[in-house]
């Protein structure tokens, strides 16, 4: 049956993993990619497996497991295995699965399907050199393919370092079948005899990852597309086990937009952690994530996780690279943003006020500020700049003040003439609705022009060009400091 008959037939057996290594902090890619594999696993009613990949011990940062679990369930992806879970195909952690891959690499060395290389790493240095000399793929020559094998065993005995290398057929080519893609087919002659365990006995990535991914019955490896040219490499071990593959799913690259280089560290801001320090909500960088290569039918823009959970698909999934798009994260965010009730959009925006040391002492007045600036958020951190000028007045240029042909003498005037009529109006009714029609309906009366009032007003109270409407500030910073900042304009009539 294939994946796609899948879809609408809910399989026990469906098992799909992540198979991050813990080299650091969790890149935007690996969201996706962890993102996809959720849903593909909710969609078919399977399971959703952790395994850490830590064979690479020079690579590994201390903790890097520990904070992609924390990241992932922030986003609301949660593992049904894993090594913080535990499971029944355990342990989920490769260092601590040596043993088993030390008995299957045994088993394919006393079957003759892979030969001990004692190779320096000078002599493939060397070999490496002279073939890039020539414009040659570089590749092992297979020296030690011929050696005896109960010789390369005592070597081995008396101590000799090698490697242990898979002996691949070199005629011919290997097909395979990528769910998305179909069929691709791989030239034999192209592929190296691969490292299987290395010299210190540790298994290498193409290894340890097809052993675990039998031995845990994964059913659909799913992954970037830069474990393309490995897919062939994988399958011919499968092969040399006689064990049946699972089907491979390769997720399209996610290119920057500026330059169209695989996305990079270079270019700016890849890792979640870093998006979610700035104040980007999970639901955004889950809705952004998810059309990084994903196009659901009638292009909706707007997917929440539990719609996702549902209606994701992977007929919607499409081979070309994604764009990574940063404004298209701003727009989301700015959208979800705007969807949070205010007390849990003041919670979220409180952290940051602190840390910019502003000091929260009336709940009341931080709702209305938040308030003022919660359509003009991009992200959280932008909350301190968006209200700096309700705490505090900024200074101003005074010419700020002057509407159209208005002088200053007129404009002091003016504002006099509003603070008398601010003054007037009781702290009850000192609410943005009262304000509106009361100031408006004053300016009628009178025969004032509202910019010749509004204007001043509004830069008095903010000391800004652009900004909220004056009814909007006055009712944000409260009658008295609405009179205080009246006050303090500077201007001495003439
Ligand atoms: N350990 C690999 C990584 O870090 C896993 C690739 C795979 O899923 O097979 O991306």
């Amino acid at each position: 049956m294939s994946t796609l008959n899948k879809e609408n037939n809910k399989q026990k057996d469906i098992r799909l993993r992540l198979a991050p290594s813990p080299t650091g902090f969790l890149h935007i890619g690996n969201l996706r990619t962890a993102l996809f594999t959720y849903l593909l696993s909710k969609k078919w009613g399977g399971k959703f497996i952790l395994r850490i990949e830590d064979t690479d011990q020079k690579r590994i940062v201390p903790g890097a497991s520990e904070k992609l679990i924390e990241i992932l369930k922030i986003m609301g992806l949660e593992f049904d295995e894993g090594p913080h879970l535990g499971g029944d195909y355990g342990p989920y952690i490769q260092s601590q699965r040596q043993e088993i891959y030390q008995q299957y690499a045994q088993q394919l060395l006393e079957s003759g399907q892979a030969y001990r290389c004692f190779c320096s790493s000078e002599r493939l240095q060397e070999m490496r050199s002279a073939q890039e000399a020539k414009h040659q793929a570089p590749r092992y020559d297979g020296l030690c393919r011929q050696l005896d094998s109960a010789q390369a065993e005592q070597r081995a005995q008396a101590g000799e370092k090698f490697v242990l290398r898979q002996k691949m057929s070199q005629k011919g080519k290997i097909t395979v079948n990528d769910e998305l893609r179909g069929a691709i087919s791989f030239q034999l002659a192209d592929l190296d005899d691969q490292v299987l365990i290395k010299s210190n006995g540790l298994p290498t990535y193409q290894f340890a990852n097809v052993i675990d991914d039998h031995l845990m019955k994964i059913s659909h490896v799913t992954r970037g597309d830069e474990w393309l040219p490995s897919y062939p490499k994988n399958i011919l071990l499968y092969q040399a086990f006689n064990w049946t593959p699972p089907k491979f799913i390769h997720f399209p690259l996610i290119l920057n937009k500026v330059g169209g280089g695989k996305l990079s560290k270079r270019q700016g801001d890849v890792f979640v952690e870093d998006y979610l320090h700035q104040g980007y909500l999970p639901e955004a960088l889950i809705n952004f994530s998810v059309l990084l290569g994903w196009h659901p039918k009638d292009d909706q823009e707007l997917w929440s996780l539990a719609e996702l959970e549902t209606k994701f698909s992977i007929t919607g999934l499409g081979t070309s690279p994604a764009i990574f798009d940063t404004d298209k994260l701003d727009y989301f965010n700015a959208y979800y943003l705007r969807q949070k009730p205010l007390p849990e959009l003041v919670q979220l925006c409180q952290p940051y006020l602190e840390k910019a040391g502003r000091k929260i002492q009336d709940e009341v007045k931080i709702e209305k500020f938040i308030t003022l600036a919660q359509d003009r958020l991009k992200k959280l951190s932008d909350i301190v700049e968006a209200t700096s000028f309700l705490f505090e007045l900024p200074s101003y240029p005074l010419e700020l003040l002057l509407w159209k042909k208005l002088t200053p003498d007129e404009t002091i005037d003016n504002l006099q003439r509003i603070e008398e009529k601010l003054k007037e109006i009781t702290e009850e009714n000192w609410t943005r609705e009262y304000l509106q029609t009361n100031i408006l309906d004053w300016l009628k009366t009178n025969g004032y022009q509202n910019g010749d009032y509004l204007w001043p007003l509004r830069v008095a109270l903010s000391g800004q060009k652009n900004s909220p409407s004056p009814f909007d500030l006055a009712w944000a910073l409260g009658k008295a400091e609405t009179l205080q900042r009246l006050q303090q304009v500077k201007f001495t009539k003439s």
